[in-house]
């Protein structure tokens, strides 16, 4: 069998690590990004085992790595092995708690999280979604809704609810988001009015049986669609000219979309153009290089590897 770390054969050298990596479509999306340059790069997937991602990347950095691709379940990981004396952390990976990407120059680390601005590019670039000034419900408080949650405020939404299973870890998304750091007390809620530390915005933090008022974006960030369910929320937060926006992708569409198209959504779309365009990011950071997009997407929708 190949050696996964033989990188002889190429000068520029990827990977994306992640359990399970088989199914990962990078490696596909960045050698379609690099062919647009005539870029020759060695990008593959690594399964590595839990417990092993340091010493995986170590070993990936010692043979002449440039950079890596984090997928589940290292990103967290990943942000704490950069965050280290002599590696750094972009201020969106800080805030994130979450690497996604990592540079490797002059045996240091640099990790970054592309996930935020790769779902900002797709919702109002590719879907011509507005953000601003709309009223956003974002479901999830795990590593991707902590990775667009600071993303989505900057593009200066109306409000922002955040609904979780788990409402502690609603709670503590929201303070982190509010800057307050406090957990907010109760039970159920703090969706009485919540706070603000994103600049005016309001910010306010539920478990999902507790979610009050309508919206106008949805944003899908937890993993219940791989079940393909639902998050149990009443379809009453969807409102007029509502839009629904699901991190998962799948083939066909996910069972968030439609569930929010049955319950009134105007529009809904899966998570594969955040997967480019978070890759493309990763390739700009990389290759100093912005690759086109849209023939990637085309090409993935169109099943092409
Ligand atoms: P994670 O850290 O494991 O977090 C999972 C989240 O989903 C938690 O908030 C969890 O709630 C919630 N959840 C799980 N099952 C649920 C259910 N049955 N009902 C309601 N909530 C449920 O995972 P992640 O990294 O955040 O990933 C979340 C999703 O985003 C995955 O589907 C992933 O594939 C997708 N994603 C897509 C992209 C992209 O580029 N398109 C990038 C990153 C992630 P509790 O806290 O209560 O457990």
């Amino acid at each position: 069998m190949s050696d996964p770390f033989d990188f002889r054969a190429r000068a520029h050298r990827f990977a994306v690590m992640g359990n399970p990596v088989a199914h990962s479509r990078s490696p596909c999306i960045h050698r379609r990004f690099a062919r647009q340059f005539d870029l020759d790069i060695d990008y593959r997937r690594i399964q590595v085992e839990r417990g092993g991602f340091a010493q995986a990347v170590s070993h990936f950095a010692a043979r002449d790595g440039a950079g890596l691709n984090i997928t589940l379940p290292f990103k967290v990981e990943a942000w704490r092995l950069c965050g280290t004396p002599g590696n750094t952390l972009t201020a969106r990976a800080a805030q994130a708690q979450a690497v996604n990407t990592v540079s490797f120059e002059r045996g240091a680390m640099r990790g970054d999280n592309t996930d935020g601005v790769g779902m900002i590019r797709d919702l109002e670039d590719n879907r011509g979604w507005e953000i601003a000034g709309r009223r956003a419900l974002l479901l999830g408080a795990g590593g991707a809704a902590r990775g667009v949650a600071w993303a989505l405020l900057e593009r200066r939404p109306a409000l922002l609810a955040i609904a979780n299973r788990n409402y502690g870890k609603a709670r503590e998304l929201a303070a982190s988001l509010r800057g307050d750091g406090g957990d907010g007390g109760g039970d159920g809620g703090d969706g009485g009015g919540g706070g603000d530390g994103g600049g005016g915005i309001p910010i306010t933090a539920c478990g999902l049986a507790d979610l009050d008022g309508d919206f106008d974006l949805l944003i899908n960030a937890t993993s219940a669609g791989i079940d393909d369910t639902v998050p149990a929320i009443d379809a009453a937060c969807i409102g007029s000219g509502c839009v629904a926006y699901d991190l998962m992708y799948a083939d066909a569409p996910t069972a968030f979309m439609r569930w929010a198209t049955a319950h009134g959504a105007v529009d809904a779309g899966d998570g594969l153009g955040m997967l480019v365009e978070q890759a493309a990011e990763s390739f700009h950071l990389w290759h100093r290089r912005r690759p086109a997009t849209a023939p990637v997407l085309r090409a993935l929708r169109a099943g092409q590897t």
